[in-house]
């Protein structure tokens, strides 16, 4: 298995390399020349293993550079009870109306990024350590992503994860999360900004090639092919989870902001898992709601990006959406490099005459879902089933109701917990929400944190004096 650029701009390349690689040179994203395909015979021989075992079997189809002894090695170590606290790592809950929960946020940040970052985590390592070299992670956040990669790579050899969060500007349970880690590896930047900012200061360092060389920089951010392979894992669990017989179909609701999850549930769908719809969750900011619903993709100007109460999916572009339209287009680069050479200049791009496909061959549905939604639909769930969810599920919640068809399970992706956004569920129930026994006293524990002015000089010299070499 090779990977090539959705803009035809780069040589094949095993999946060990695009790793530890950002955009293709091309400025494309990388993908898998061909995808592989799973049989009914081979999904049913599938139904007795453990989450480890599965993510194995999936991801052998695409890490085919790696031994398959040192493969399941990486996934044992990833997908464990003990990281993920529940004995199936992704639980199935039943829900009403003909709706199941599937539960990914059962991993050390109570959000559905551990799923793909653990993996992320061990395999890092075993490359780095293979190739003799390290690498030092730089990135921003505003909460969900920073923290999963820096419970992921706190304590692994050979990489540092040096990661700016806006001062000020997070939950006091997202801070305690990420400045309670005490590992030598994990540098948490507070910059005295707003989170646009911090991403500008990270993205002038990588942008400075002598810089990035000489500090090997790197990043683990969505558009990562690892990632959207070992989300691909979940969606075989939960059709798994959530049948008895080959063939049987199942939907997913997909709440989501840059594509990258949903994204996973299309590879799924190509490889031959028996998935009836994608159905996509947005909030108020709805780029992708609306190009599923008219074909046209106008991505919004920051000032137009609103804050939400799901503030996960508050993005102004979808960065994984070039892959799902490189499949649209028919693989032909030179369409996708036209498309996203004429974006900026046009500000938007029409695919209107392709959308009897959305769904019909690709099995897409959209919805998008406000405040009031969110809010009314974790009271109600509640009410009905004493479930409860925290508000990007709950946009995923609101949006699945508008599409479940008799017979056919509706998975609802569980991406957060709701103790992660107690503020809204205090808003919708009056009361907080109340974080995993084990973490109870999180915000009570000593926090390490360097705070700075937002300027890209300090930032500079701090990495400078402490990265890995
Ligand atoms: C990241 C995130 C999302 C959006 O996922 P995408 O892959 O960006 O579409 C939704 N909910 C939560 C809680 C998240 O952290």
């Amino acid at each position: 298995m090779k990977y090539i650029s959705t803009r035809g701009g780069m040589a094949p390349l095993e999946f060990s390399d695009i790793l530890l690689e950002g955009l293709a040179p091309d400025g494309g994203l990388a993908v898998p020349q061909t995808l592989p395909q799973v049989t009914a015979d081979t999904l049913e021989s599938w139904r007795g293993l453990s989450y480890a075992d599965l993510a194995f079997e999936v991801l052998s189809l695409f890490a085919t550079d790696i031994p398959a002894d040192d493969l399941r090695r990486l996934t044992r170590a990833a997908y464990t009870p003990q990281i993920f606290s529940s004995e199936d790592i992704v639980p199935l809950r039943p829900l009403d109306g003909g709706l199941s929960l599937l539960g990914l946020s059962e991993g050390p940040t109570l959000a559905f990024k551990d799923m793909a970052m653990q993996f992320l985590g061990q395999v890092f390592e075993y490359v780095l350590e293979k190739r003799g070299t390290t690498l030092n992670i730089v990135g921003a956040t505003s909460g969900d992503t920073g923290s999963a990669a820096e419970y992921a790579l706190r304590g692994k050899k050979g990489v540092a994860v040096f990661m700016l969060s806006p001062h000020g500007r997070m939950s006091a349970f997202q801070r305690a999360q990420m400045y309670s880690l005490q590992d030598e590896n994990i540098h948490n930047i507070a910059v005295r900004g707003v989170f646009d900012q911090a991403q500008d200061i990270v993205k002038s360092l990588a942008g400075d090639l002598d810089f990035k060389s000489r500090y090997r920089l790197g990043a683990v951010n969505s558009i990562n092919w690892a990632r959207i392979a070992a989300q691909v894992v979940y969606y075989f669990h939960g059709w798994l989870r959530a049948t008895e017989r080959a063939g049987q179909q199942v939907s997913f609701a997909v709440p989501s902001g840059n594509f990258g999850n949903i994204l996973s549930g299309h590879i799924a769908r190509r490889m031959g898992l028996p998935i009836r719809r994608l159905v996509l969750a947005t909030n108020e900011n709805n780029v992708l709601e609306e190009f599923f619903r008219t074909g046209v993709y106008r991505p919004r100007p920051a000032e137009q990006t609103y804050a939400t109460s799901s503030p996960s999916m508050d993005i102004s572009r979808a960065s994984n959406f070039e892959r799902f339209v490189f499949d649209l287009v028919g693989r032909d680069t030179d369409r996708v490099k036209a498309l996203w050479t004429a974006l900026p200049r046009d500000g938007a791009f029409d695919l209107s005459d392709m959308k009897d496909q959305f769904e019909s061959q690709y099995g897409f549905v959209s919805g998008a879902s406000s405040h009031v939604d969110r809010l009314a639909t974790i009271r109600a769930l509640y009410d009905a089933t004493g479930v409860l969810v925290d508000p990007h599920t709950a946009d995923g919640v609101k949006v699945a109701r508008e599409f479940v068809e008799p017979g056919i399970p509706m998975l609802v992706l569980e991406t957060a917990l709701p103790a992660k956004f107690s503020e809204t569920i205090e808003e919708a129930l009056g009361r907080p929400a109340t974080p995993p026994g084990n973490l109870a006293d999180l915000e009570s524990l000593p926090q390490r944190v360097e705070v700075m002015d937002c300027d890209e000089a300090s930032v500079r010299r701090f990495i400078e004096a402490h990265a890995k070499v």
